[in-house]
């Protein structure tokens, strides 16, 4: 398959099997067995670095056929991860009473009417491409403007350089095309303006072995490297990346626009092609094991 961002080769490290996606919950036996499975694998992009699953589900299968779960304060340690993410914001000056911000991938609407709360006068939008959660969300914020929107794909209506916010977290990794999220970005955020969002962190995956952040809605998985490698091509400057324990493990990445885009080849090493051949025999190892003591089990 070819890079979700570069168009060039990826590579397939490690065939998974067979799964359905992970985020739909079922309410009956009979309703779980209908569930389409398909091919889980992840694999490296041989020019920019991103890892990536080799097979993607549509966005409609994702969130439309299936009412998609992930609620973003579904726990109180969610709840008090978005409160933190707001004071953060106020503390790096990015909020006033008169951002316009735009939140791509608003789930439930929570981290908008946070930052309302904080700032009643602000412009606030929220995106979603789950129509289960944009109604979760109208129901729950009738103050907050939300539209169902495929981020780079399906037409938003907004205006071009309009926001001095713009806010993804948990959603850039869930894009099947990634250059023309990133270049919607770039459309609809003010010359001046920031892109904030937050990621599972590739790297503690590899250091820590945490391989269940693999599945169909997470399209890729970013590692600083391909954080560093991306982000100044399509046009943003890195302005800091921090690490948070949420999902256990996130990039917070904050990044404005650039004067200019890097252009050319992009450059990487090769660690995450390496990286993820060894993640891929430890979890090989773990499954041996497990049936192993299965078959003890059972005699
Ligand atoms: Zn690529």
């Amino acid at each position: 398959m070819s890079c979700i961002y570069c168009n060039s080769e990826v590579i397939e490290v490690w065939n998974l099997g067979e799964f359905p996606p992970s985020d739909t919950f079922c309410n009956s036996e009979k309703a779980s067995l209908e569930i389409l499975s398909e091919k889980l694998a992840v694999g490296v992009c041989t020019s920019c670095g991103l890892t990536q699953n080799t097979v993607l589900l549509s966005e409609k299968i994702r969130y439309e056929d299936n009412d998609y779960a992930y609620n973003s304060a579904n726990s109180s340690y969610a709840k008090s991860h978005w409160a933190n993410f707001t004071e953060d914001l106020k503390k790096k000056k990015l909020l006033n009473n008169k951002v316009k911000v735009l939140e791509v991938g608003a789930n439930d609407g929570f981290l908008l009417n946070l930052i309302k709360s904080h700032f009643p006068n602000s412009d606030l939008t929220g995106l979603d491409a789950s129509p289960f959660q944009v109604s979760k969300a109208n129901e729950n914020f009738p103050n907050i403007k939300m539209i169902h929107n495929i981020f780079g794909i399906s037409d938003d209506l907004l205006s071009n350089h309009f926001f001095d916010i713009v806010i993804g977290n948990n959603v850039l990794n869930h894009s099947n095309q990634l250059n023309k999220f990133l270049s919607r970005v770039k459309d609809v955020l003010a010359k001046d303006g920031f892109f904030i969002f937050e990621v599972p962190a590739l790297d503690v995956m590899f250091l820590k072995n945490k391989w269940d952040m693999i599945y169909h809605e997470h399209a890729s998985y970013f590692s600083i490297n391909s954080i560093l490698n991306i982000f100044p091509n399509a046009g943003f400057e890195v302005v800091s990346i921090e690490l948070s324990d949420y999902h256990g493990g996130s990039f917070r990445v904050l990044a404005k626009q650039a004067e200019s885009s890097l252009s050319g080849r992009l450059i990487t090493t090769n660690y995450e092609h390496e990286s993820l051949s060894k993640i891929k025999a430890t979890a090989e190892k773990q499954r041996e094991t497990l049936l192993k003591k299965n078959q003890i089990n059972q005699k």
